[in-house]
């Protein structure tokens, strides 16, 4: 990277909630189980941008149901893959210890795939749970995904999430079913390190699993990765732990 740019990434919530709002109930005949509802999470971008301090919150959650974090239940494996096409030379080893530190700081079992060419897309989200697919992580560019169609020269990268919910037994439950993580080839960063693709994924992991930006500057969730941020912080962690396995199994749609 070239380090005179002296440029900090800033991580910026970009896009608007593609979400479908849960049809109302019926006040009659409502059957025990409803179809599930299919919802997309915001895009979010990921660019460069300049340093900032907040003190505000240190971890926050995208998406609540019943004031709980909407999270993948942590007691069954997810499933990844990687997109090998676009990806900078020794990705795949730093993109799985990425996914390892997300799988312990959250106490979920992620279980590898293997490599594969399509890019990630919103297309690769499912649009019914009869057809969840494993979270695709690789880079791509703006002219093969949406995600990074569109969006400002900075950003290095956008998550998006889907999850879906339902009425069971008159009880609404909701999960994350699957994410999609692209990140921008036309940029370059080091691989591991301050400021590098590593912290750029673990910060993606992170949505993926349910969180929303930190308002507090000095975590990697933080809108604004601050340079000599090499791995998640305390914060982070927090939040992690109270969408994973501590939390408790998750009933899913
Ligand atoms: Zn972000």
């Amino acid at each position: 990277m070239d380090m005179t740019r002296r440029l900090l990434l800033v991580l910026a919530v970009l896009g608007v909630l593609a979400s479908i709002a849960p049809a109302p109930g019926v006040a009659t005949a409502t059957p025990a189980t409803s179809a599930p509802v299919v919802h997309l999470s915001h895009p979010d971008g990921v660019a460069a941008g300049a340093k900032a301090s907040s003190s505000g919150a240190l971890y926050r959650f995208q998406s609540l149901l019943a004031g709980k974090p909407i999270r993948w239940n942590p007691c069954t494996p997810i499933h990844w893959r990687f997109r090998a096409p676009g990806a900078p030379a020794g990705a795949l080893p730093m993109v799985k210890k990425a996914v390892a530190r997300v799988a312990k700081a959250t106490g979920t079992t992620w279980v590898y795939d293997g490599a594969m060419w399509s890019a990630p897309t919103t297309a690769w989200l499912p649009t019914s749970t009869k057809n969840i697919r494993p979270v695709l992580i690789g880079w791509t560019d703006a002219a093969h995904s949406d995600l990074l169609k569109g969006q400002p020269k900075a950003v290095l990268g956008v998550t998006r999430t889907a999850w879906f919910s339902t009425t069971r037994d008159g009880k609404q439950v909701a999960a994350i079913r699957a994410a999609v993580i692209a990140l921008d080839q036309t940029d370059r960063l080091p691989l591991t390190g301050s400021v590098s693709w590593y912290g750029v994924t673990l910060h993606e992991l992170a949505h993926a699993m349910g969180l929303d930006h930190a308002a507090n500057s000095r975590q990697l969730l933080y809108p604004i990765l601050q340079r000599g941020l090499t791995d998640l912080q305390s914060g982070d962690l927090q939040g992690l732990a109270k969408v994973g396995r501590q939390a408790g199994c998750v009933t899913v749609p």
